[in-house]
Formats: structure tokens, C-alpha cells, sequence
């Protein structure tokens, strides 16, 4: 499942190719086609990501601006956007599952200027929704939730969610006190969206073990000098991965220096985490080995030796 760093890039994706284009919408698959009929012809003016939601707000053309609709997306474990478009366009091609590894965005750099820009492809499999402007176009496939809703609803949303470390300016205060009220386990908690929103299984594995924190601490035994850094580890680390489009957590004096072929490993490797599907490897920092168990039907991955905070 894409966890945060991929939805906020999507959304930064969709204000830099489509912010402010008007954008016909349409729903090939014919899932969607009553919210494509609602959104069709109006103009993208806003892209926000909360945790794992992407919320584009849509408003009449020649307007202020204003929000009237807003489309609601978040991808679960299966969905992925598609890009594409004329030579003006840039970014990834896609974010989104399916992925096996390491939640890496795919770019190509097809764009070939001497080839002129023929409009979108014509959809291959099960598109759910369309977005296409004048020199570009995106395609939804699989998404667990995509609905037309009011601004007022998206709020709603968003107000039932927990902190996300990437949006600016929010501190550790309201994770803290949504983690001490709580005696389930930290690692339990950190896969809550309305205790953090956006952490998914890799950054839950690999915060809690650069904090040296037991998944097993239960929330209110969580003291809270460990707590802001736990918080603005991720602050550092999710931002990191909408830099990158990749999720990197090891230090650089902690990663393989050859691949598995016995090539030089490259300076920014895709997988090259501490814990996260280490399972039964030598812990990079100790030496212990790494352990995998289930905690909610999610796979939780820890180093006995290093986690025992
Ligand atoms: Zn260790």
C-alpha cells in the first residue's frame, strides 16, 4: 500500500500538470460515471493529500478559485494513477501499487518532441476515472475509495484522521496526546490513521527501530522525550521519501556497499532498510537477527536487540 510520502507527491503531482486546467473526466470503466458526469468540465483548483487521502478540489472555470466539489481518492492496497502527456510534462508515470519492494515511484522520460502529442491512449484495463487536459492525462485504476463529495465532507474527513507528519507546520503535540491516551501497543498505534495518518508498515518498522522503541510499549508508557522524536523522525523521513519518491531510511555508513550481484551497491539504494522484510538477516546495527510476527494481520518487522526501550 503506498504509504503517505507517495499520496502527498500524487497531490503535487496533480497542482503542478493540472492546477488550474480545465479537465474533461469520464470514467471508461463505467464505475464512476455519475461523479465523472459532476466533475466533468470544471477546473482542477486545489490538490491536498492527508495521510493516505488525496482530495482534488474542483471549482468553475474563470472563477476565484474556489472549491466546489471535491473528488476523494485513497488507492488502498491495489490502486495506482497512470500519467502521461505532451512534451511540457513532467513527473513520474506512476504512483501507486502494484509495487514488490520498496514503494518507488516509476518515471520514464518518454517524452519525444519530434512526436506529436495525440491526446491520451486509449484506456487499457479497468479505468475508473479519466482526468484529461489539453496536454495531459491521469487514469485511476482500482482505488479502494473514489467519490465526488462537498468540501464540507472532505473537512469531515480530514477531522477524523490523526496528525500527518507531512502537512506543514503540525507539531508532535496532537500525536502525543493521541498515543498517551491509549494502552495498545506503539506498534499498533503507529498503524492507526486516526492516531498518525500516512505511516504505513515500512515507516512504522523503521521509525520505531531508529528510536530503539519495543513495538510491544504500550502508547501511555511512552515518555514524552521519546515521543517527539519518534514524531520528528518521520517528519524527516517521510519528507525524504516526497523528495525522493522512494522510502530510504538506513544512514549510509549502515547500507550493503555491494548489491546482490556484487556490483557496487548505488548510493540510493531501493530497498535498504533496517527491519522492514529483513526477517531472519543479521540486524545491520547489532547483529542480532531481525524478527517478523503478526500484529493486527499486519506483519511487523523488529530487531530484539536494538528495540528494547
Ligand atoms: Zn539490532
Amino acid at each position: 500500500m503506498p504509504e503517505g510520502h507517495s499520496v502527498h507527491r500524487l497531490a503535487r503531482q496533480f497542482t503542478d500538470v493540472f492546477g488550474g486546467e480545465r479537465l474533461r473526466v469520464s470514467s471508461p470503466q463505467g464505475r464512476f460515471e455519475a461523479g465523472a458526469r459532476l466533475l466533468d468540465g470544471a477546473t482542477l483548483v486545489q490538490a491536498r493529500a492527508h495521510g493516505k487521502q488525496l482530495f482534488l478540489g474542483f471549482g468553475p472555470a474563470h472563477d476565484d478559485g474556489a472549491v466546489q466539489s471535491v473528488l476523494r481518492v485513497h488507492l488502498g492496497l491495489y490502486g495506482a494513477w497512470s500519467f502521461g502527456g505532451d512534451e511540457t510534462f513532467r513527473g513520474a508515470s506512476s504512483i501507486g501499487a502494484p509495487r514488490k519492494m520498496g514503494e518507488t515511484d516509476t518515471f520514464t522520460d518518454d517524452a519525444d518532441a519530434s512526436r506529436p502529442y495525440a491526446g491520451p491512449p486509449p484506456p487499457v484495463g479497468q479505468v475508473r476515472v479519466r482526468l484529461v487536459s489539453d496536454r495531459g492525462w491521469a487514469d485511476l485504476r482500482g482505488p479502494t475509495a473514489c467519490e465526488v463529495i462537498t468540501p464540507e465532507e472532505a473537512a469531515a474527513v480530514v477531522a477524523r484522521l490523526g496528525p500527518d507528519p507531512l502537512v506543514p507546520g503540525t507539531g508532535p503535540e496532537e500525536f502525543l496526546a493521541r498515543v498517551s491516551r491509549r494502552r495498545v501497543a506503539l506498534g499498533q498505534l503507529m498503524m492507526d490513521q486516526a492516531v498518525v495518518a500516512g505511516v504505513g508498515n515500512i515507516y512504522r518498522a523503521e521509525s520505531l527501530f531508529r528510536q530503539g522503541l519495543n513495538p510491544w510499549l504500550p502508547g501511555r508508557s511512552l515518555n514524552e522525550e521519546a515521543g517527539t522524536a519518534l514524531w520528528e523522525d518521520l517528519v524527516t523521513l517521510m519528507r525524504d521519501g516526497v523528495r525522493r519518491g522512494k522510502i530510504i531510511t538506513t544512514r549510509p555508513e549502515h547500507r550493503d556497499s555491494l548489491d546482490e550481484t556484487g556490483a557496487p551497491a548505488p548510493l540510493w539504494p531501493d530497498n535498504a532498510y533496517y527491519v522492514y522484510q529483513r526477517d531472519g538477516l543479521s540486524c545491520r546495527v547489532c547483529g542480532v537477527q531481525v524478527r517478523v510476527t503478526d500484529m493486527q494481520a499486519r506483519k511487523l518487522y523488529w530487531c530484539p536487540g536494538c528495540q528494547s526501550l
